[in-house]
């Protein structure tokens, strides 16, 4: 059977390799031609496509764990889920975690992924102590900080090789809770100012309202919170419920969005308001429906995530909402986010300033929409994320990558660009 990217689009025909052996994964990448890695296909665009894919999730034992310095090794394929499942209850949390745990490690490094506090801990490159990639000639390295094929492999969407193993560093924790503070603003000025004021705690995210109008672009509910201190660390994870088909497409529309979005605003309670949540729904409210990418239908859905630098982050989205909010194409999610400094890494996504991901169905006019989207974000001086991606242009993405032809040099020298190739890489000439 054929695997698909989260975002259904485009649905294509793979070959799938699994393997259980460096052994077998030699042989096997000896024989074929092209291919990439594909991890849990959680990535909502072409990145994890192609004719052939290697299958690492199966690929998923934990080595070793060193419970007193919260330093782990597992093989590529384990989900962050089975992590939290084993290292919670000793006192020990991932560092760095994105708004999904259902992700293998091999994905989080392909990807460089950020979470909610990349203002204050960067992204998943900086827990990563060294893991081991497969190159194309079937060796295997041990690939520490601060080498070349680290900064090429953290973010380099699987074009390097095939990640095997990694070794993390963990965060101490003492609870199972977050202290949420929940600020409710009414423009995007005020949603600004509430980023700032909170930027002293180490998770923040502001949900938006992306068809709010005029004097109320960017009305906001902003999270912010941090650990608790309770010693609660009885960690279960709770059942999910499950989209059981695709729904009908018009299911999605711009009345229905409306109707959530005014809901979801108007049942928080005006200004500033304090909760104790636990952090599966902290971190990752969506896991708890299983399959919700089937709510955007048989056709498909994208997100379309850019960065904007701090100095034009307010002037580029205010634009960029309007926009939306004039096309009546509204999204559901429209995550607001504060970025710290970038990392050296080639192609690693955030730079530091603000990043709004929205998820749109596919549907006519889209991709219309995001090129004008995207000549705002080029103009404003940002950049598009890689694993969120389906259709951008070579061009739009190469604007914004100030180390592209590094990367690019860098995968021609070492043989990686004959052997491996995605969609994505194909499309983008990485
Ligand atoms: C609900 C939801 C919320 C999300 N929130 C965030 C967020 O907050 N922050 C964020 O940064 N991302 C976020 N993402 C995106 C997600 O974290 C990334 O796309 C991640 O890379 C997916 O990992 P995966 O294991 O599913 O990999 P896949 O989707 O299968 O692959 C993604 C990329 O990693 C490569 N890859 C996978 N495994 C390996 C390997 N072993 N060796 C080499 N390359 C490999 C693939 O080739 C591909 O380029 C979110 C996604 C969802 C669905």
């Amino acid at each position: 059977m054929s695997l698909q990217s989260w975002g259904m689009y485009p649905l294509v025909e793979n070959e799938v390799i699994k393997f259980s052996s460096e052994k077998e994964l030699q042989e096997k990448l000896d024989t074929a031609d092209e291919l990439v890695a594909y991890g849990n296909g959680r990535s909502y665009g072409d990145s994890a496509l192609a004719d052939t894919l290697v299958h690492t999730k199966p690929y998923d034992y934990f080595l070793d764990f060193d419970v007193t310095n919260g330093i782990l090794e597992v093989q590529a394929g384990v989900l962050l889920s089975e992590i939290l499942e084993g290292v919670v209850k000793h006192g020990w949390f991932l560092k760095i975690t994105p708004g999904t745990k259902l992700i293998t490690v091999g994905g989080a490094i392909a990807s460089d992924i950020h979470g909610k506090n990349h203002h204050i801990e960067g992204c998943f490159s900086e827990c990563v102590q060294e893991f081991t990639l497969m190159l194309a000639d079937g060796k295997i390295v041990t690939v520490k900080k601060d080498e070349e094929l680290f900064l090429a492999t953290c973010g380099g969407m699987g074009l390097t090789g095939v990640i095997l193993t990694a070794k993390l560093s963990l965060k101490k924790i003492n609870s199972q809770f977050i202290n949420q503070t929940t600020i409710k603003t009414r423009n995007l000025k005020e949603t600004f100012a509430a980023f700032e004021e909170y930027k002293h705690l180490p998770y923040s995210v502001a949900w938006v309202d992306c068809l709010a109008k005029d004097e109320n672009i960017g009305k906001s509910l902003l999270m912010v919170g941090e650990f608790a201190d309770d010693g609660d660390l009885r960690y279960k994870p709770k059942s999910k419920l499950n989209i059981p088909f695709n729904f009908p497409s018009f299911a999605l529309n711009t009345l229905s969005v409306k109707a959530f979005n005014w809901l979801y605003y108007w049942k928080s309670q005006d200004g500033v308001s304090k909760q104790r949540v636990h952090f599966d729904s902290f971190f990752y409210p969506l896991d708890s429906i299983r399959n919700w990418n089937r709510i955007y239908g048989k056709n498909g859905f994208t997100q379309y995530q850019f960065i904007l630098p701090k100095e034009s982050s307010f002037d580029g989205l205010e634009r960029i909402l309007d926009k939306i909010s004039q096309s009546g194409k509204g999204s559901f999610l429209a995550v607001l986010k504060l970025y710290g400094k970038k990392n050296e890494n080639y192609l690693s996504f955030p730079i530091e300033g603000y990043s709004l991901a929205l998820d749109f169905k596919i549907e006519k006019g889209l991709f219309e929409l995001l090129d004008e989207l995207d000549a705002i974000v080029v103009e404003c001086g940002g950049r598009i994320y890689l694993t969120k991606d389906v259709r951008v242009s070579k061009e739009t993405f190469e604007q914004g990558y100030e180390k592209i032809e590094t990367f690019r040099k860098f995968r021609k020298e070492n043989n990686m660009s004959e052997k491996f190739n995605s969609l994505q890489s194909k499309r983008l000439g990485l």
